[in-house]
């Protein structure tokens, strides 16, 4: 029998978030776009909708902040350029869809969701994938409009300590959802700009199917937030659901073994994985991770530090 109750996470990335390094300016206006992102999926859910059209729909809301790492707010390249990714995956009939480096597309994840359903692809990058936003009618902006004045100070501080990418960046921003519907579908969905001073055409997991976004409907729908060089090695989000589907680990196990994976190689970072079976799991490595979670019981929690929630 299909369990009819819904869920939703959502997160806004992971890194050292403290209590004592966040004004109350920043993190109240963080939990409140965690508060709409979550709503604008929820709202979906709650009305019998799709769990793909739910983790658009919290992404989109996250893309368009100014305090998350993904569409408007997104850390520079190098050159003070966004170039952004995206992923999204329907856990029900495994499509996929990704973008990697579009420059104009005012939503990456939307784009993601088109080349899934509008191309026979599944991941498109650099001027071909913007070709094809333009082609099909996506929204464009200018690439500044992705540009706040805080990524430029950070990429500013890097390059005068003549640091490489990840050295300052260790707020890692990305946004993503995973979500499961009252059909009992599950998706997942990532959206980043990256790491600040990234150069050389760099792509980390987000827009990865299988390292940063995966989602099946046999286990569960995952998406991740770090140091992308590491999650991209350990295969991070397929491989925490390939051990719940085939090994048959618990989630929260599977989740905290694959993670202890990725700090083996060095990496820190973050993930939320929503169950098959309606469980919800988040966890991190780090000092805290934005992230919020609701479902059709009623509960809603937004959190920010490491000891909530
Ligand atoms: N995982 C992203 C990347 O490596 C960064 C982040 O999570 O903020 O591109």
């Amino acid at each position: 029998m299909t369990n009819p109750d819904w869920t939703l996470m959502i997160h806004g990335g992971a890194g050292a978030i403290e209590r004592s390094r966040t004004s109350p300016e920043t993190e109240a206006a963080v939990r409140a776009a965690l508060g709409r992102a979550l709503d604008a999926g929820a709202d979906v859910l709650s009305a019998g909708g799709a769990a793909l059209d739910a983790v658009e729909a919290a992404v989109r809301v996250l893309e368009d902040d100014p305090h998350f790492n993904a569409g408007r707010g997104s850390a520079l390249t190098r050159e003070g350029t966004a170039e952004l990714d995206a992923a999204i995956m329907d856990g029900a009939t495994r499509r996929a869809g990704a973008v990697a480096r579009v420059s104009f597309t005012r939503s990456p994840v939307a784009l993601a969701r088109a080349v899934m359903e509008q191309s026979p692809h599944v991941f498109l990058a650099g001027i071909g994938a913007d070709a094809f936003s333009r082609e099909i009618g996506a929204e464009q902006v200018d690439n500044g409009w992705f540009v706040i004045e805080e990524r430029r100070r950070q990429l500013a501080e890097l390059l005068a300590r003549g640091a490489d990418a990840f050295d300052v960046d260790m707020k890692y921003g990305t946004v993503g959802a995973v979500a499961r519907d009252r059909s009992g579908r599950l998706a997942a969905a990532t959206s980043t700009g990256g790491v600040t001073g990234k150069r050389w055409g760099r792509i980390g997991d987000s827009p990865v199917v299988g390292a940063g976004t995966w989602a099946d409907d046999r286990s569960c729908a995952v998406s991740c937030t770090g140091a992308g060089e590491f999650f991209l090695r350990v295969g991070t989000a397929h491989e925490i659901e390939a051990r719940v589907r085939l090994a048959g680990t618990g989630i929260a196990e599977a989740t905290a073994a694959v993670l202890a994976e990725v700090k083996a190689l060095g990496g820190t970072g973050g993930v939320i994985v929503a169950g098959a079976d309606g469980t919800m799991v988040w966890d991190f490595t780090t000092s805290g991770m934005h992230r919020a979670r609701a479902s059709a019981g009623g509960e809603r929690v937004v959190a920010m530090y490491g000891d909530e929630g």
